[in-house]
């Protein structure tokens, strides 16, 4: 799939799913601007893009803060002069009862899941408006879809993403931006580090995986690059689960 000449935000690309799809978007020929909160480690995947002969930026930027999502979109049109794809991949989990929870916690984790893929979007459409096409990637998760105990703010938030993609393909079919999802199941990142270290914990995680296997940032990765690509122009509103058949249960 060829990227040629685009360019792309992956919010949240310092590590694990994001760093996975700035690496593949860059191979495919995009240019890439890798946003996170660490900036030390985005110039690190920056340099490890550059390796690959990739073109990309590092850019500090809080999804949650409309001040840092501004700041993102304004120096990637400085350096690359537009924007075609912004893949909203910056997430946090947070595992408490209902009980336990705090407000604060709660709205912290809706702010980044939810609220940054608003801010973000709002801040690209535009840009993408002036080009005559677009591509949002949104990155929801099965607990989106089906329920997952101890984890109301998480839940809520990646559910609320499912629905925004389908809301924000109808408003912004119209300007020929394709909108649409990728619902991960049990990948291997920094996130679920602890929870895949625990023996029993990932022997029933696999017992509800038929492909049996704990999924990759690649696996992700790949089903980015298509949703990024003109392969997808006929696809909006969708989110497509990368699940190892965990929802066909
Ligand atoms: P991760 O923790 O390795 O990566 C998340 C990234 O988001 C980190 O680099 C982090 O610094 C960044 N981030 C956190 N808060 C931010 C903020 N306010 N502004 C900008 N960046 C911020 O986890 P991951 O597994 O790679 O997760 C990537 C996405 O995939 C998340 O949205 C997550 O919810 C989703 N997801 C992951 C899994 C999984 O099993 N790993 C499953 C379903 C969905």
């Amino acid at each position: 799939m060829d990227l040629k000449n685009k360019v792309a935000i992956i919010t949240g690309s310092r590590r694990g799913i994001g760093k996975a799809i700035a690496l593949a978007l860059a191979k495919a020929g995009a240019n890439v601007v890798v946003s996170d909160i660490n900036l030390d480690d985005c110039n690190k995947v920056v340099e490890e893009i550059k390796a690959i002969n990739g073109n990309a930026l590092a850019v500090k930027a809080d999804v949650s803060n409309p001040e840092d999502v501004s700041h993102m979109i304004n120096l990637t049109t400085e350096k690359f002069g537009k924007v075609d794809i912004l893949v909203n991949n910056a997430g946090i989990y947070m595992q408490k009862s209902l009980t336990d929870f705090t407000e604060q916690e709660f709205d912290r984790v809706l702010d980044i899941n939810l609220k940054g893929v608003f801010l973000c979007s709002k801040a690209a459409v535009p840009e993408m408006i002036k080009q005559g096409k677009g591509k949002i990637i949104n990155i929801a998760s099965i607990a989106g879809q089906v329920g997952f105990a101890n984890s109301s703010a998480y839940c809520a938030s990646k559910g609320g993403i499912i629905n925004m993609t389908r809301e924000l393909a109808l408003e912004l079919g119209q300007y020929k931006i394709n909108v649409n999802a990728i619902g991960p199941g049990v990948i291997e990142t920094p996130m679920t580090k602890d929870l895949l270290e625990d023996k029993a914990t990932k022997e029933t995680l696999l017992a509800n995986i038929p492909l049996n296997r704990i999924g990759k940032p690649e696996d992700i990765a790949n089903a980015a690059l298509f949703l990024a690509s003109d392969n997808s122009d006929y696809i909006t509103g969708i989110t497509l689960f990368v699940d190892g058949g965990w929802l066909a249960h």
